[in-house]
């Protein structure tokens, strides 16, 4: 197999790589770069790779991972698409936000093959596996095999979710781990407690942006305090919590109580005395817009819990001391990476969601690390 580095290696967002092997070419994700402007905001893919393209495989919905899937069938790709059944339903929510509204109309006319996690299927001779990655609800890693050598390709993963389950990888010769939270080591638990206590030490409420899929649900089954939400998030976050089979034992119960009591907010009201949660995470989509400029304008406490790309409202407010961050972890720390690749076997590892900087920097703990690689890039597997 021969991998084509087209986005998110050596850099974070339009995560996009090319897979080849026997005839067949496919791409593992195709997303946006929501801090680039210009050629950069896609993957680094030409017109004629595009309509080689045989399939397209998307771990999950969020911009990062998806939303150049618009963008690539205007492009020349005209492949197969496969996804999860949930990512299918999100995608659309996605390309609205962060697509134009012709690639977002060519993304909704574009059949969609259903995929299951632990259901193997086949691309011409590469056999594929995939599993849950614990990152959002229909979410998944995916494990590629050809001729007796593999790749593991996590995506998005949360080893340690306290609400979301994640499948083990299979051994592979080549495992690309999710490094979006570089070297961080502090765990789940240590990061979720300084969030009840900030919560805790503002009664007033305060506005949290948020993923729809994935953070959210993670924060509900987080926040003991008083919750909101924005009436249009209600159904999603219905769907999520009901989904019983991405969830943790036992998870989708402490959800649904803690939802059904979550007041209600929207445009035009008082923010409410609650953990107010809005989707997106960085004020540029969604009810998070007006929750944050409503929050500026009265000085309500705001807190950001996720990566905030420079630039964004969010990014805005955090530089004029108007908000505070804490993270919520909804990637693998660093111990959490070495845990995956030592499991994983592979003599060579790839650092996807962070830049050449970071991917240095973790060289020094990981393993078999290989850095450098940049969009354009290829290796053998
Ligand atoms: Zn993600």
């Amino acid at each position: 197999m021969k991998l084509t580095v087209h986005g998110g290696i050596g850099e974070k967002g339009r995560t996009c790589i090319g897979v080849e092997h026997d005839g067949i070419r496919l791409l593992l994700d195709a997303g946006v770069d929501t801090s680039a402007r210009g050629a950069a905001y896609h993957p680094a893919i030409t017109r004629a790779e595009l309509e080689r393209t045989d399939a397209i495989i998307v771990t999950h919905a969020h911009e990062d991972h998806v939303a150049a899937l618009g963008w690539g069938l205007a492009n020349g790709f005209s492949g197969r698409i496969l996804m999860t059944v949930e990512s299918a339903a999100e995608t659309d929510a996605t390309l609205a936000a962060y697509a134009t509204p012709e690639e977002r109309a060519l993304a909704r006319q574009a059949p969609v093959e259903i995929i299951a996690p632990g259901a193997d299927f086949a691309l011409g001779s590469i056999a594929v596996r995939t599993g849950r990655s614990g990152h959002v609800v229909g979410g998944i890693w995916c494990h590629l095999s050809a001729d007796g050598r593999s790749l593991g390709y996590c995506g998005d993963v949360v080893p340690d979710s306290p609400v979301l389950a994640m499948d083990a990888l299979p051994p592979s010769d080549l495992l690309l781990v999710d490094a979006s939270y570089g070297t961080d080591r502090i765990p789940a638990v240590e990061r979720g407690a300084a969030i009840r206590r900030w919560l805790a030490a503002h009664p007033e409420g305060a506005v949290l942006p948020t993923p729809l899929s994935g953070r959210s649900i993670e924060l509900i089954g987080l926040i003991e305090t008083p919750l909101a939400i924005h009436p249009a998030m209600r159904e999603a976050l219905a769907q999520q919590i009901a989904a019983a089979t991405w969830l943790k034992p036992g998870a989708a119960d402490i959800l649904s109580a803690r939802f059904a009591e979550a007041l209600l907010w929207e445009e035009g009201r008082t923010l409410p005395a609650a953990a107010l949660l809005v989707d997106d995470g960085m004020g540029l989509a969604g009810p998070s817009k007006a929750a944050l400029a409503q929050a500026r304008r009265e000085r309500h406490p705001v807190l950001l819990t996720g990566g905030i790309p420079k630039g964004s409202p969010a990014d805005t407010m955090l530089a004029a001391g108007e908000a505070e961050w804490l993270r919520f972890p909804t990637h693998p720390t660093l111990p959490e990476n070495i845990a995956l690749a030592a499991a994983s076997g592979a003599d060579r590892i790839l650092a996807h969601s962070c830049d050449a900087a970071t991917a240095a920097r973790l060289a020094n703990d990981i393993p078999r690390l290989v850095t450098g690689l940049k969009p354009g890039d290829t290796i053998e597997i």
